[in-house]
């Protein structure tokens, strides 16, 4: 089923969310070529074969399902692909196209022979709409139905062979039917901080910023595994260094920024910090539902999932519940407070 589309985006300093914001920002720094995209070497090595297979063949591209969490590199991939394998990329995502009328006008009008079609938010396409993806991504055909009532014909129009990369932060939404079109499915992970450094760095060359090594690695550490979040960051500290310093990013630069966007040590911010207290505070550690916490922290559930949780759960601050979330040992720690004695995993079972 398609999902409300959530406006509210969180007001964090540095969230993953907030795309667009600054697009010209965000394309300057998009790597082009698989040279450039940092890390994920097992997905890069996999996808230059596929790309090097389909040019041989002269075959487009397996359609490609891109899932984690926002900006961890999902778009970029998609334009490196196309830019590899020497195609036209068209984006759009799935609340966008709204009828199978707007579908049908992207593949008959849009799309050149091994074209992609890149649909981010794949999971929110219409039932409507995403049945008419199915013989197109078989078959290479769309169905039309021409006429009313008694008089209604279905007829199929021919499509040009294309590749369909859809992207989405969460594959549990997407319907079996849909997901299991997909040739390749490629979960990308959050990136360790010797990644996350080096993406900082390539950054601040571009953007002609001075940084010591140390500050780029100190710049990833407070990224969230993130390369969007590591580049706002950069951008937020240049700004620091410039106003407050010689222009030079140095590690007491990073720190003074980190602290006055309330970013800790191990890159969680408020919004973090104020989703464990509610757990902790409230509802003695968990289990506590989704929708409870949504209401307590005023954000919708959506981003809550999307945004805040993957990385508090990959770092093991929180665990996940039949009834509900709850707040590790570790999260405890993290607040410098003492976990409840007894069985620390007992509140996952309760
Ligand atoms: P997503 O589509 O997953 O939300 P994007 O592809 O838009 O994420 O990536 C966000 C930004 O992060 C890009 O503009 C790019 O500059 C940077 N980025 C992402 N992945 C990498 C990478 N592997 N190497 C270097 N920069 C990256």
């Amino acid at each position: 089923m398609a999902r409300e589309k959530t406006n509210a985006e969180p007001e964090r300093a540095f969230s993953a969310t907030l795309q667009g914001d600054d697009p010209q920002f965000d394309r300057t720094l998009r790597p082009r070529s698989f040279g450039d995209y940092i890390g994920q070497a097992k997905h890069k090595e996999n996808l230059e074969v596929f790309v090097e297979a389909s040019k041989r063949r002269g075959d487009p591209l397996d359609h490609l399902l891109l899932c984690g969490p926002p900006g961890l590199g999902k778009t970029t991939l998609a334009h490196i692909l196309a830019a590899e394998r020497g195609v036209q990329l068209h984006t759009t995502s799935g609340p966008v196209i709204e009828h199978k009328g707007a579908l049908f006008s992207l593949l008959t009008t849009k799309l050149q022979a091994n074209d992609i079609l890149f649909i981010d938010e794949i999971h929110r396409l219409s039932p409507a709409v995403e049945e008419s993806m199915y013989p197109a991504m078989d078959d290479l055909v769309i169905d039309v139905v021409t006429g009313d009532g008694p008089y209604a014909n279905s007829i199929q129009i021919p499509l040009q062979p294309f590749t369909l990369i859809g992207a989405t932060t969460r594959t549990g939404l997407l319907t079996a039917p849909l997901f299991s079109r997909f040739g390749h499915v490629l979960r990308l992970d959050f990136y360790d901080v010797k990644d996350l450094a080096r993406i900082v760095s390539r950054s601040a060359g571009i953007l002609g910023v001075g940084i010591d090594p140390k500050a780029a690695e100190a710049i990833a550490a407070r990224s969230r595994g993130t390369p969007r979040v590591a580049n706002r960051l950069l951008r937020r500290v240049r700004d620091f260094a410039e106003v407050l310093g010689s222009g030079h990013v140095d590690v007491a630069i990073v720190e003074k920024a980190a602290n006055r966007l309330d970013i800790d040590a191990v890159g969680l911010d408020e919004m973090d910090r104020r989703y464990l207290q509610i757990i902790v505070e409230h509802y003695d550690g968990g289990p506590v539902g989704v929708e409870t916490l949504a209401a307590a922290l005023s954000e919708p559930r959506d981003t809550i999932e999307d945004v805040y949780e993957p990385y508090l759960l990959q770092q093991g601050y929180i665990g996940r519940t039949p009834r509900g979330r709850v707040v590790t040992k570790r999260g405890y720690e993290l607040l410098g407070r003492e976990a409840p004695s007894g069985d620390p995993q007992a509140n996952l079972f309760k």
